[in-house]
């Protein structure tokens, strides 16, 4: 049980910190958890806390692959919106 950081973070640093069992190192080409120290915060926290800082949305996601913060959750803006756009 463990959660994975994607190509979309951008390395800010703010996940590092907050994770209570230090399981977030800087990697190349991006931060990454390791899955044999993330706990998801199970039993610390009520919620995962690096999802719970982290600023960009798809930067990280569960075992399934489903982001924690997905498409719009912290734009606001509607995923069909940005989808539309990017099509055109
Ligand atoms: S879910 Fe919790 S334990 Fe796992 S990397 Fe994120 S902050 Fe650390
Ligand atoms: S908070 Fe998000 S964007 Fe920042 S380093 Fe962590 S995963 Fe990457």
């Amino acid at each position: 049980m463990a959660l994975r950081i994607t190509e979309a973070c951008v390395n800010c640093w703010a996940c590092v910190t907050v994770c209570p069992n230090e399981a977030i190192a800087e990697d190349d080409p991006v931060f990454a958890i390791d899955p044999r120290k993330c706990t998801e915060c199970t039993g610390e926290f009520a919620e995962p806390q690096c999802a719970a800082i982290c600023p960009i949305e798809c930067a990280i996601v569960d075992e399934l692959e489903v982001a924690l913060n997905p498409l719009g959750s912290l734009t606001g803006i509607p995923p069909e919106t940005l989808r539309a756009h990017a099509l055109s």
